[in-house]
């Protein structure tokens, strides 16, 4: 098509956490090419399949463009007025008849920093509640208290840049290469040019394919195998001795909890050779500036927090973070903006910036400025919304742009927590699964017509800037939460976007330099950044830590085994993860080109348990967990272990969250998605 590019805007990605910067060229009101922006901080110039091409879906058929009302049962097409009329009426209704904490709200991590902004501005002013909640629940809670208990605060230690520097990676429960690909292709740039890797993942991923020593652990090994490495480097004598005397606590608890740790009795545990713990060890101890990368293998687990405060552990140990030249530690975040919707306060025990909500003079610094109370008990975790409106507690659930009916564990309980519940309001592109079960949803914007900021996974402000107008009466969820609360009588300020954010920065310290303004210069800002003539910190800690006591603190954690075993009934464990082309409920990536690419999902298995069972490759086959059953198309590879199997949840007809657990981390109620014991059968 040689006609002309009428506009071309720069924006941030809005798939994964490693938020890409990208030129959208648009022709005719429609997105004709999306480039990577030449000499961008995060990317360079990169960017990945998602990225570049999976953009159809904004113009999509079946793409919502007027709100949606249910009549006799039906969803049927209404106007703004209908719609919002009615969910001001039964908000406010369920919440006078029943008190606040009746009313539930799941914000976005696809969402703005701005939009999560308003909404949790909006549930704890108007509705009275701190039961808001989002996908980082699901994904990295553990990371935020893990990393927070260690050294102070809710994010990576370092930026992705650093790896530039590193001379050992170790990539722990992650696959970067498909769920990450620009940060998987700096780690793959980093080996080929001499870094050592070590990979710590139950499947054999093409990065682990590449590493100096794989450690293919067992589902829910995780902490003794960072135990193990930890007694390793102590033994071994890999130690930053100044650095520990100085600037940390907790050595001799570890140090004696670790002695139940040799590399015999960890490889029986993580079903690894102790041979490879210790080569791993000595790769990572003899490192001169040792990097870890990590991701969702590491915090979806039982005991994921404790996975998280092991594996900082490592880097404590060797003086890799917080000090000149360190390269830290780096949670891979999975969204493109989950970092962002849990800075702003998205979540039910603290304000924006991990602000605690049980501090009378925090809550009382943002009642002057919103001029309405705050309320004080915290509020429900996502998988205690789904408890409570089972049991009647809970009587409406608000849902800004997640399919929580595909994405979250335990699917049939998710849909009896929707059905339970006397209300449901989504906000969504399209009728999802969950769409299906609202009375009201109303047609939301995607990123490419959206005005605001997202974080990424180091730490980082940019701009999401609008290429395109919304279809129809489609509306960002900043403009659709303006609405809902003039509906309910009460606006929430911040007429604009910028507003909003120099409202949150005006009440927060670590974002006190931030503003819109500020970014259309700068490009980029990672926070902590204090103060509008202050750069922010992209490396943390080179002072002190944030902890109390100014010091990171090493972790004594025991293993203790998953929530799941495998049995003679249930004898396979089922790992759930990310493909390429697609993400997350692939309702954005099943609307583009990249559906030919990979058009089902298929279920992983090793070819002696496929052959043992007398299971070709594609052979359906009905899987059965003790949650759910569904059936999957068997694909026979040596990717997996013997005993396990794996699939991803991107598509629909392949239900993988029928099956997957109730099991949630002790700490913080992630759920354990990446163990489950499942039976196998041909249909
Ligand atoms: Fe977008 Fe992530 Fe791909 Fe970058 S790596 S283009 S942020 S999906």
């Amino acid at each position: 098509d040689l006609r002309p590019i009428t506009s071309t805007t720069t924006t941030t990605c809005g798939y994964c956490g490693v938020g890409c910067t990208l030129d959208v060229h648009v022709r005719d009101d429609d997105i004709a090419a999306i480039t990577p922006t030449h000499g961008a901080p995060v990317n360079r110039g990169h960017a990945c399949i998602k990225g570049r091409f999976a953009h159809a879906f904004t113009r999509a058929e079946d793409r919502l463009t007027a709100p949606l009302v249910r009549h006799n049962g039906q969803l049927v097409e209404s106007t703004w007025d209908e719609a919002l009329g009615l969910v001001a009426q039964r908000l406010t209704d369920i919440r006078d008849q029943h008190g606040p904490d009746a009313i539930a709200m799941i914000s976005s991590a696809r969402a703005t920093n701005e939009e999560n902004y308003l909404a949790q501005k909006f549930i704890r002013t108007i509705i009275g509640t701190n039961s808001i909640d989002n996908c980082s629940r699901l994904c990295h809670a553990p990371s935020a208290a893990g990393l927070t208990a260690s050294f102070g605060l809710a994010g990576g230690t370092n930026p992705l840049d650093d790896l530039d520097h590193t001379d050992c990676i170790l990539l722990a429960g992650a696959n970067p290469t498909e769920a990450h690909p620009v940060v998987g292709a700096r780690i793959k740039q980093r080996v080929l040019a001499g870094a050592r890797l070590v990979v710590i993942d139950p499947r054999r991923t093409e990065l682990a394919a590449l590493a100096d020593v794989h450690l293919q652990a067992a589902p829910g090994s995780n902490v003794a195998v960072f135990n193990g490495l930890a007694h390793l480097l102590i033994g071994e004598d890999h130690l930053d001795h100044a650095f520990l005397d100085h600037r940390t606590t907790g050595f001799d608890d570890l140090a004696t909890l670790l002695a139940d740790y040799p590399p015999e009795t960890v490889a029986a545990i993580a079903d690894v050779r102790s041979t490879d713990l210790v080569a791993a060890a000595r790769l990572f101890g003899r490192a001169q500036h040792p990097a870890i990368v990590y991701g969702l293998g590491v915090t979806e687990h039982a005991h994921g927090t404790d996975g998280v405060r092991t594996l900082a552990n490592l880097a404590i140990l060797r003086g890799a973070v917080g000090t000149t030249g360190c390269c830290g530690i780096l949670p891979l975040r999975g969204q493109n903006n989950v970092q962002g919707a849990s800075d702003m306060g998205a979540l039910p025990d603290v304000l924006p910036g991990y602000q605690h909500i049980a501090a009378p003079a925090i809550r009382a610094r943002f009642e002057r400025a919103w001029g309405r109370p705050v309320p004080e008990r915290p509020g429900l975790r996502i998988p205690q919304m789904f408890d409570a409106a089972i049991s009647g507690d809970l009587r409406a659930l608000y849902v800004i742009g997640e399919d929580i009916a595909q994405s979250d564990p335990n699917s049939g309980h998710v849909r009896a927590a929707l059905d339970a519940c006397e209300f449901v309001v989504c906000h969504d592109m399209f009728r999802s699964r969950t769409a299906e079960h609202a009375d009201v949803v109303f047609p939301a914007a995607s990123f490419l017509e959206k005005d605001g900021t997202f974080v990424n996974f180091d730490r980082r402000f940019q701009r999401v800037r609008p290429a395109l107008a919304p279809p129809g009466q489609a509306s960002d969820d900043f403009n659709i939460l303006q609405q809902v609360a003039q509906a309910m009588g009460t606006g929430l300020g911040c007429p604009t976007p910028a507003a909003a954010l120099a409202e949150c920065a005006s009440l927060t310290p670590v974002f006190a330099g931030l503003s819109h303004q500020r970014l259309e210069a700068e490009g980029s800002l990672h926070w902590p950044c204090p103060a509008s003539d202050r750069p922010g910190e992209a490396v943390l800690y080179l002072d002190r830590f944030a902890t109390p006591d100014g010091k990171a603190a090493l972790a004594a954690r025991p293993y203790l085994p998953p929530g799941e075993q495998p049995d003679a009934d249930f004898p396979f464990l089922l790992i759930t993860g990310r493909r390429l082309v697609h993400y997350n409920t692939g309702s954005m990536t099943r609307r583009t080109a990249n559906l030919e690419l990979l058009p089902t999902e298929t279920l992983e298995i090793h070819p002696s348990d496929a052959a043992r069972l007398d299971i070709p490759d594609g052979t359906d086959v009905i899987t059965t967990s003790r949650w759910g059953q569904t059936t999957l198309t068997a694909h026979p590879t040596t990717d997996v272990a013997p005993g396990q199997v794996f699939a991803a949840f991107h598509f629909p007809t392949a239900p993988v969250n029928e099956l997957t657990s109730p099991h949630t981390d002790t700490a913080t109620d992630c759920p354990e998605y990446k163990v489950t014991a499942v039976h196998i059968q041909p249909v």
